[in-house]
């Protein structure tokens, strides 16, 4: 974990997911009388006790016909059964290559075209000098950015290895599918060769930005021309072959349907099923500025948190479920820390993305800050390396809170 401080503690972690121990705590736990009242809710739990999963009918029906509050305490279960009171996050900086993009996805507020006044386009020295200050730090960099017109895979080959040179300690976490799609038709070369070299120059995983809806007729109207499907699918594919894991998100709240989002649940989980290379699902809605995506239907507070109690109950072959704080704020991410989301991303110190597209949340929380945000859920702290390998317990001292006393 390089420079970073902290108490090691692998034997205080529940085991993580990949065994069906999580289901055995499930059995032994008390149901609470909510879930026992909702014939949906019961038949879910039973499902995934039984036959060890849900099927799309009631994932469906998870979202139509539940209480919310019976729905986050299902969601909460099958979160404690797998990772007790344990939340987790990691330190990181976001660093973004380029916003220079050839497409123009209809919800992105991020990308602008090469003769734009804000274009920007890293060099390398750029790039290392971005991470400096903040190497002692992190163990991780996060790294995406638009379609560059003219960079080809050497751009980023001398961009990792050049990190990996000044940073060994760093964990490089890379490129979405759809920039790797990109580099292989501007280098001739296949995905699996960009993969290869990349890997080889020091890619160490690929977060899952760009999954958007895995329904082709939604992506065409939201982001013509990003990669299909299939093709999403089969890139991560092929990185988890090589070794290289992944995460995987969705983009909810602009055109598609509730079945569509379930859709798009069960096509992660299959993929999981072949490889396990998926370590964390990251579900986050559309943010509006009102010019992108008229028609979008967006996401309240409590759809938020419904979508990420259902992936926590549908996706049961995938460890993690985070709560992007980036994109829900730190209010909504302590609400889901209780409705089955068990990780929170990282410091982050830097992020444009979400940001463009009118997010507030927070860009200079440390370490304890996050510790004060876990603790005011009533759960504990756990610093993480990027793959899940090693982890920290934070300082667990309470900590002065906002919150007021509740009085009976
Ligand atoms: S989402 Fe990605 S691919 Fe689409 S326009 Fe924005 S930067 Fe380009």
């Amino acid at each position: 974990m390089g420079n970073i401080e902290g108490k090691p503690v692998h034997e205080e972690v529940v085991p993580l997911g990949g065994t069906n121990d999580w289901r055995k705590r499930l059995i032994s736990m008390p149901i609470p009388n909510s879930i026992l009242r909702n014939s949906t809710l019961k038949q879910a739990l039973d499902s995934l006790i039984h036959k060890g999963r849900i099927d799309r009918t009631l994932g469906v029906e998870l979202y139509f016909e539940t209480d919310i509050n019976a729905l986050f305490s299902l969601a909460h279960m099958v979160k404690y059964a797998r990772f007790s009171d344990q939340i987790f996050f990691n330190q990181n900086l976001h660093v973004n290559t380029t916003n220079i993009c050839v497409l123009a996805c209809r919800f992105c507020a991020f990308r602008k075209g090469p003769r734009h006044e804000d274009a920007y386009e890293l060099s390398v020295e750029e790039y290392l000098h971005r991470i400096d200050p903040f190497s002692t730090d992190i163990d991780e960099v996060h790294s995406v950015g638009g379609l560059h017109p003219t960079w080809n895979i050497e751009h980023y080959k001398n961009l990792y290895s050049g990190a990996k040179q000044k940073f060994p300690h760093i964990h490089i976490k890379s490129l979405t599918a759809v920039e790797i799609k990109h580099l292989a038709v501007r280098s001739n070369l296949s995905v699996w060769d960009v993969l290869v070299e990349l890997r080889n120059s020091g890619l160490d995983s690929i977060p899952g930005g760009g999954a958007e809806i895995l329904v082709d007729s939604v992506r065409d109207r939201i982001c013509r021309g990003k990669e299909s499907s299939q093709e999403y699918l089969d890139i991560h594919r092929s990185a988890h072959h090589l070794g290289i894991p992944s995460n995987c998100t969705m983009l909810f709240g602009t055109v598609e349907s509730i079945e569509d989002r379930i859709t798009h649940l069960e096509l992660l989980r299959e993929l999981q099923d072949e490889t396990n290379g998926f370590q964390c699902f990251v579900p986050y809605p559309f943010l509006p500025d009102f010019t992108r995506l008229p028609e979008a239907q967006l996401a309240t507070s409590s759809e938020i948190l419904r979508m990420i109690a259902i992936s926590r109950i549908m996706l049961d072959n995938i460890p993690h479920i985070k709560a992007y704080r980036m994109n829900i704020g730190n209010e909504v991410t302590q609400l889901a820390l209780l409705a089955g989301a068990d990780d929170i991303d990282g410091t982050v110190g830097h992020e444009e993305i979400m940001h463009s597209a009118g997010s507030t949340a927070p860009l200079d929380s440390g370490v304890q800050e996050l510790v004060k945000l876990i603790h005011e859920s009533n759960q504990i702290p756990i610093r993480r390396n990027t793959i899940y390998s090693q982890f920290f317990v934070e300082n667990c001292e309470k900590q002065e809170s906002n919150i007021l006393p509740v009085v009976a």
